[in-house]
């Protein structure tokens, strides 16, 4: 079943090497269809992963079709699902920039118009919780921003969307100004951007970024 999404889902994963968010087996990606979870199945590298390979699970976590166990994370993906219904893509990772912020037990601060654009405020980050269980799922949705992107504390990334076009634009985009914030930081001592103004360039990103449709 779901063989469209399949490929979509498929494709996602690639990008998701393609920009070095990921390493061999870490990451997933997971998207709702009707009351169903597509996700990753559990340590098949992205060398070796296959549309077909994708497992289905119900909103508690059986698996309807597969021939392999879904991602360890799945858990976390459900807790988010059934709390949050507008979310239909989640994306994990463990993009090493971004991760040296979760590891530090740090938010990530606006520095950029970059971040300001995309995520419209710092990128919070949550309590610790163990990996396998629903407790991350929870202690993400307790301090997730507007944006629907979250550090994961000594852990990585999360982060949410109503499609996988959007989630995984976040998951780039957050890597990319992680990166950036960290260079900055590495040759001096970068100034908060201005909240008002990171509020207005959000907005005006949110409104006009993009193509529209031509009438
Ligand atoms: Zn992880």
């Amino acid at each position: 079943m779901y063989e469209e999404h399949r490929e979509e889902l498929y494709q996602a994963h690639m990008s998701l090497e393609k920009y070095n968010l990921v390493e061999y087996t870490s990451g997933n990606i997971s998207v709702k269809i009707d009351d169903y979870i597509l996700i990753k199945p559990s340590g098949v590298p992205y060398d070796k992963l296959t549309p077909k390979d994708f497992v289905v699970v119900d909103t508690k976590g059986n698996v309807i079709e597969g021939n392999k166990k879904p991602s360890v994370d799945t858990a976390t993906h459900l807790y988010i699902y059934r709390h949050r219904t507008d979310v239909g893509c989640v994306i994990h990772t463990h993009s090493p920039y971004a991760s040296a912020f979760a590891i530090l037990g740090e938010t990530l601060p606006v520095y950029s118009t970059a971040q300001a654009d995309v995520f419209g405020g710092e990128i919070p980050i949550t309590a610790y919780a163990a990996v396998g269980t629903e407790a991350i799922g929870e202690a993400a949705l307790k301090v997730m921003n507007k944006a629907g992107a979250v550090l994961l504390n000594h852990h990585g990334v999360l982060v949410v969307g109503k499609n996988i076009e959007e989630t995984l634009r976040k998951a780039i985009f957050l890597e990319e100004v992680a990166k950036t914030a960290y260079l900055a930081r590495t040759m001096g001592n970068p100034k908060y951007l201005d909240e008002s103004e990171t509020t207005k360039l959000y907005e005006f990103h949110n409104k006009h970024y993009g193509q529209t449709k031509l009438q």
